[in-house]
């Protein structure tokens, strides 16, 4: 199997097309340890992949490469194991589970979990999560969740009440985003400019609440009215 390479865009594309045949219950998030930050060079993904594949099947005995995702430095993604197959991810957890590796060592005092990368996953996990619809406080597991998993995974460095306020802020972000569509908003400044709308933004912060009586009522009359002096 060959690995891709793609921006968040493509991948929340690729994912919402995707023919799952499996029902997903956890997000696992993990950090690749080594290779690190400074192991890429901007263009090397695809063969970071690829190694870090030969060492899962070759050494380890697995047979593919354990995660679904690898999230590189500057937050691009490559594609790792076939999205239907569960990875080789948290023993015992791996039923049902997406498993995403970030590209670095995330314990204190190595590489910074942020910038471009940081944006990247937190945008990613929370249109995973949405789209799955998982109970994110409840699905989303860091490696080291896991009682028996002895390790800092991903990263002594990534507190996780932070990283879940900051994904939680990112799902309230992206739902009320997506509900929002551009035509919605489209339409209020039209209706502003005619002068039929007061206060846009006040308008647009309740873009899919429904209409007041009153509302609808003023509307028409204020059309009526206008159409009434054209004649
Ligand atoms: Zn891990």
């Amino acid at each position: 199997m060959s690995f891709l390479i793609m921006d968040t865009q493509k991948l929340k594309s690729y994912v919402k097309d995707f023919k799952w045949t499996r029902s997903i219950k956890q997000l696992h998030v993990h950090h690749t340890w080594k290779p690190d930050h400074s192991d890429y060079n901007g263009s090397n993904g695809i063969a970071l992949q690829t190694a870090m594949r030969n060492y899962h099947v070759n050494t380890n005995g697995w047979n593919d490469i354990a995660q679904h995702l690898t999230l590189l430095p500057d937050g691009q993604w490559v594609t790792g194991r076939d999205f239907n197959q569960d990875p080789a991810s948290i023993l015992g957890w791996n039923d049902g589970a997406f498993c995403i590796e970030m590209l670095g060592n995330f314990d204190a005092g190595f590489n910074k979990f942020t910038g471009q990368q940081a944006n990247a996953m937190f945008e990613f996990c929370a249109f995973f999560v949405l789209q799955m619809k998982l109970d994110v406080n409840a699905c989303v597991k860091f490696h080291r969740d896991n009682p028996n998993a002895g390790k800092t995974c991903p990263g002594t460095g990534i507190e996780r009440g932070w990283f879940m306020n900051t994904l939680n802020e990112k799902i309230k972000e992206s739902s009320n985003s997506s509900c929002a569509e551009e035509w919605k908003i489209r339409a209020v400044d039209e209706l502003a400019k005619a002068g039929l709308l007061n206060e846009p933004l006040m308008w647009k912060q309740k873009i899919n609440e429904p209409m007041p009586v009153w509302g609808v009522l003023i509307l028409i009359n204020e059309l009526f009215t206008r159409f009434s002096e054209k004649k």
